[in-house]
């Protein structure tokens, strides 16, 4: 099935979009197409159909939403390019909503005791080649509109959003509608250059992957799909949001002199390594990793950071079909805490639901009309403890082998930390009557700040609570109600808002006045425009990508603490977003 785009000239396109992880790449497009399904076709018994009917009903609905935000998405094109393309999903929209399709599928469901996957491709092959009969040249066109819907179906329903990218031309940059974390996870920097797609946020965890292993990427390009093709020559600026297709010779030449310089800048700041990271008065900022996937490691070493503060352990979970049982976890968080050779490693339980989602625990998560407000972290763990009691077991056994913290996210009760640490003990005693050793004593447990209510309750969470870590990603998309995955409100997603700032403040001082350690590990920390203003906030410990360590560093060797607290206190005063951002830039500009 797949789609023939029709070829367009090899002119140079500049394409606008949201410049989410910096960098750029130059290499050949690879457009991922919807074309590689393995699609299992099997009988199903009789007490299956109304199952297998309701998987359907799930997959036309999921296909319908993509199609509705692609459509939405077009509106940002111009000219006739836009007009086409909303037509075109405009039909796909009817039809995944038409009696004559979806009423097909079903029949073949419950006629023919097929599978879901084998009753859509059935029908839609049906369905093409009566298309395909019809003389006018109009309506027999429209089978391949018909083909793409099977296929968004055939997507959905198989729920694929593991494809591996092996095999591509060294640099390839991928192109596609969507691409999930998962996916991204399965993007080797070594293989791949950089990727681009048309639906995603600066925030989301697509985006947060990309930057995390270095791949310049740009989201949100409305005008992607219907420009590019596989094997153009392009060019991702993700520090400008651009995508070019088939540059200029004059556009790549400036290109790639900007690599080089980018290189040069890299190398020079792998200079400040062992520079201890201390203000000009000689205050000390801790400054930690964030890490996605364990082949990130080798980076923190590299980095020059003093441990790992952010754990993410989803990747256990993402490109797979079952679940990661105990041993699995604790070989994988050992590998972590031996390699950090005595440096502490902050491990986040199961931060799965919202924008994360695991295809291994579809059942547990199930359908959410508001994910980011539903069975989301700590609430799905504390739901099911079959997920809890493995992971807390693994961190226990792993804590052996050097300093492990427990990290608990999107806390918003201290009964909620309370449950755990129940959960924790009773593991605890589970583990040393089998005679496994385990960390003695037992991990601290420490608790997002991500949740606006839990930064207001912060004292009443920093009695149960032995750290806190601001995760500023979800805090400011809860405070300002912004969906940090979502490109059409990317705008209006703002860390520097009155109300997250005050919000970041509260809690710090509620970790203060308890005298329990406080960091900051959503993106903000690794950006060198908000440091200064955290350090003068009492922030003393920052968790970021890798990468973002030495520019962080160097800001934080030229800033002076108490100018900078000033400054701060300054900034908490003001009511209006711009204005702090004024006095913000204004204070980086006069490099205090
Ligand atoms: C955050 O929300 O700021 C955070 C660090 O957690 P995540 O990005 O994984 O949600
Ligand atoms: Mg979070």
């Amino acid at each position: 099935m797949k789609t023939d785009k029709k070829k367009k000239p090899r002119e140079e396109r500049v394409l606008d979009g949201l410049g989410v992880a910096p960098g750029v790449a130059i290499g050949p497009a690879y457009v991922r197409e919807a074309g590689d399904l393995q699609v299992v076709e099997y009988q199903i018994p009789a007490g299956k159909v109304k199952a297998e009917k309701a998987r359907l009903a799930e997959a036309a609905a999921k296909a319908g939403r993509q199609v509705g935000k692609l459509k939405a998405k077009a509106v940002g094109i111009h000219g006739l390019a836009a007009e086409e393309l909303g037509y075109l999903l405009e039909a796909h929209l009817q039809m995944l909503n038409s009696t004559r399709l979806i009423g097909g599928i079903e029949r073949r469901i419950e006629g023919d005791r097929r599978n879901a996957e084998a009753a859509v491709m059935a029908e839609i092959s049906a369905l093409a080649q009566e298309f395909e009969a019809m003389e006018d040249s109009y309506l027999s066109a429209r089978a391949e509109d018909v083909r793409e819907v099977g296929h968004r179906l055939l997507r959905c329903l198989t729920d694929v959003e593991f494809h591996g990218f092996s095999g591509l031309e060294r640099g390839s940059i991928v192109i596609a509608e969507e691409i999930s974390p998962a996916d991204t996870a399965l993007m080797d920097p070594r293989e791949i250059g950089g990727f681009s797609c048309v639906l995603g946020g600066a925030e989301g965890h697509t985006a947060i992957m990309a930057r995390s292993l270095g791949l310049p990427a740009v989201v949100g390009v409305p005008g992607l799909l219907p420009t590019v093709r596989s094997g153009d020559l392009l060019i991702v600026d993700g520090s400008n949001g651009l995508v070019i297709v088939n540059p200029t010779p004059a556009r790549l030449a400036g290109y790639e002199r900007r690599l080089k310089d980018m290189a040069r800048e890299v190398r020079s700041l792998a200079r400040l390594r062992d520079v201890p990271a201390k203000t000009r008065d000689g205050q000390h900022v801790g400054l930690q990793v964030n890490l996605e996937l364990p082949r990130e490691l080798n980076q923190v070493s590299e980095s020059g950071a003093e441990g790992v503060g952010l754990l993410r352990t989803e990747f256990m979970y993402m490109n797979r079909n079952d679940l990661p049982g105990e041993e699995e976890q604790y070989q994988a968080l050992a590998e972590i805490v031996k390699a950090m050779k005595g440096r502490p490693v902050t491990v986040r339980t199961l931060d799965i639901g919202g924008e994360k989602l695991a295809t291994s625990l579809g059942e547990q998560l199930g359908e959410s009309a508001n994910p980011a407000l539903g069975l989301r972290a700590i609430r799905l763990s504390l739901k099911e403890p079959q997920l809890l009691r493995p992971q807390l077991a693994a961190m226990l056994r792993a804590g052996v082998h050097g300093p492990l913290r427990i990290l608990l996210p999107m806390i918003t009760t201290p009964g909620e930390v309370r449950a755990v640490r129940k959960e924790l003990d009773k593991t605890a005693r589970r583990l040393a009557r089998r005679g496994i050793a385990i960390a003695d004593p037992l991990p601290p447990v420490g608790v997002m700040i991500e949740v606006p209510g839990a930064a207001l309750a912060a004292d009443s969470l920093s009695q149960v609570a032995d750290f806190f870590a601001i995760g500023t990603n979800d805090l400011t998309m809860y405070t300002l109600a912004i969906d940090r995955g979502e490109e059409r409100v990317a705008h209006l997603y703002n860390p520097l808002h009155p109300a997250v700032l005050r919000l970041i403040q509260f809690t710090v001082e509620a970790a203060l006045r308890a005298r329990i350690p406080v960091s900051v590990c959503g993106e903000i920390a690794g950006d060198p425009r908000f440091t200064a203003l955290l350090v003068g906030l009492g922030v003393r410990e920052l968790s970021m990508t890798a990468k973002a360590v030495p520019r962080v560093k160097s800001r934080i060797l030229s800033i002076d603490m108490h100018t900078a607290g000033r400054r701060a206190m300054m900034i908490m005063e003001q009511v209006d977003s711009g204005r702090i951002a004024a006095l913000l830039d204004d204070f980086n500009e006069t490099a205090n």
